[in-house]
């Protein structure tokens, strides 16, 4: 059965991927419509929820039908010489003899997050499961210059929700620098210090899919009261709203009533609440009310911490001119190089190669190269001027000759579609701009491209030399 699915996976995801996240995979057992499969960490079986589990349920229907059920086997030892017990996470009374953990995954209705908290309520008694995610705390929250303001502004949120001036506390940032790990923390601990609190994460993708669902069903009404009665709402991704009037409007009326009665809101986005595009300007000046915390690229120091805090979670050993090496490496964000490092975990355990630095190059290699690479602004500057055949200092010049300025929007009009730089920042780059000027090239460029043939080659050829 489960070389099946893997012939079934592996002509449906990338090779590198399949190598990374399928072949260290050991098929178990099968009782009935139960697969075991044997991960080697944790962190590897997280990494598989997180990323694969479209096309394993996919896979796994198809060989066991529709009740199919998954069970993942981590493996507790490594191969770097001992065996450590886990400290934390796992009950007690599985330490010491018993190798490895299960996780029994049914595979309908399966992670906390996606159970819908939506109960129409009969009046009083609603229940709301919180959808918190307990193992995104604090305390593994590392802390660096990176994401200190945002931390402890968080922190300060936990300790009084509602009663500080972080109403909303919005934390930005880009992808994989801890949004959502952070949302759920400031969750956890008001639960932990206010049981009797009521605390309701929910994504703003999953809120919006409510929201238009009670409009069909003609209980708008019942999912305004429903978000009403909580005491802490935390809604991830706002930027997801873009667009999406209905939403938005519903979303302002339940952020006043929680405002007023003392209620905490948290928020997390892509983008700052300036950069915000498509977002009524009255729920922006909301956002802003409170606290905008941003949360940065950790540096090399906290790469480092992040590292040694995940392998000790994972009861993992390995040397620190390895963990520096990766840490060094991999820089654009905490989920790659939490990739990195389970991938780098999961190919010396099960070819029981050793962790040497050579394993460690060829995998951060591999794992750069797989990524997509965010180009940076400077980048695009040299790649348009050059194939304008001017330099950089021409292209940010405040000349207004028409070739020059085409060039000149063109970067910045790639700026914005290859880098996730705000407006005002890529106006900054390049040649002191403001966020007008980015946004009025990016319009321009997208007028040309649709009326004129030789611009719209210019385009092309360029989005070819920019995609890596
Ligand atoms: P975002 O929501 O911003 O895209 P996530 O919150 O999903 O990012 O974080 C990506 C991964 O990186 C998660 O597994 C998270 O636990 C981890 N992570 C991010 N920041 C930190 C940090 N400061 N310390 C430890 N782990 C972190
Ligand atoms: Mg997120």
């Amino acid at each position: 059965v489960w070389s099946d699915c893997l012939s079934f996976i592996q002509d449906n995801i990338q090779p590198q991927a399949y190598k990374t996240w399928f072949e260290p995979i050991k098929a178990v057992k099968l009782t009935d419509n139960a697969l075991s499969i044997q991960v080697p960490s944790k962190f590897f079986y997280e990494w598989l929820e997180e990323h694969y589990v479209k096309v394993l349920k996919v896979a796994l229907t198809k060989e066991l039908g529709e009740n199919a059920r998954l069970v993942y086997i981590i493996k507790m030892e490594n191969t770097y010489g001992n065996k450590q017990p886990f400290t934390e996470k796992i009950p007690s009374s599985n330490r010491g003899n018993v190798k490895a953990q299960e996780v029994d995954v049914p595979l309908k209705n399966k992670s906390p997050e996606l159970k819908n908290p939506f109960v129409i309520p009969g009046i009083r008694n609603v229940k709301i499961e919180s959808q918190l995610n307990p193992s995104y705390n604090f305390e593994n929250f590392l802390e660096g210059d990176a994401n200190r303001l945002a931390r402890s502004a968080g922190l300060a949120v936990a300790n009084k929700p509602g009663g500080t001036s972080f109403n909303p506390l919005l934390i930005f940032g880009g992808v994989g620098l801890g949004k959502t790990h952070l949302a759920h923390a400031i969750g956890v601990e008001i639960k932990d210090k206010y049981p009797e609190k009521t605390v309701l994460y929910i994504s703003a993708e999953k809120f919006t899919q409510q929201y238009i669902e009670s409009v069909k069903k003609n209980n708008r009404n019942d999912f305004i009261h429903f978000y009403q009665i909580v005491d802490v709402l935390i809604i991830d991704d706002v930027q997801f709203l873009s667009g999406k009037t209905g939403t938005q409007d519903v979303f302002f009326h339940i952020f006043n009533h929680l405002h007023q009665n003392g209620k905490q809101v948290i928020l997390t986005s892509d983008k700052a609440p300036v950069d915000m595009q498509d977002i009524e300007q009255r729920l922006l000046s909301r956002f802003k009310w409170g606290l905008s915390a941003e949360l940065q690229k950790p540096d090399f120091e906290t790469r480092v911490s992040i590292l040694r805090n995940m392998l000790y979670r994972d009861g993992v050993e390995m040397p620190d001119d390895i963990v520096d090496y990766v840490a060094k490496n991999i820089k654009t964000n905490v989920r790659e190089l939490e990739g990195a490092i389970i991938s780098l975990i999961a190919q010396s355990s099960f070819n029981k190669k050793e962790v040497t630095l050579d394993l460690a190059k060829q995998i951060v290699e591999k794992f750069v190269k797989n990524t997509k690479r965010e180009v940076s602004i400077d980048y695009i500057q040299k790649v348009v001027s050059d194939y304008f055949q001017m330099d950089v200092a021409t292209l940010q010049s405040k000349t207004r000759k028409r070739h020059i300025v085409q060039a000149r929007q063109l970067a910045m009009f790639f700026a914005k579609k290859f880098t996730k730089a705000s407006l005002a920042s890529i106006g900054s780059q390049i040649g002191k701009r403001d966020h007008a000027t980015v946004l009025h090239a990016c319009k321009t460029v997208d007028n040309l491209t649709a009326t004129d043939k030789q611009f719209r080659k210019y385009v092309e050829d360029l989005s070819k030399k920019l995609s890596l």
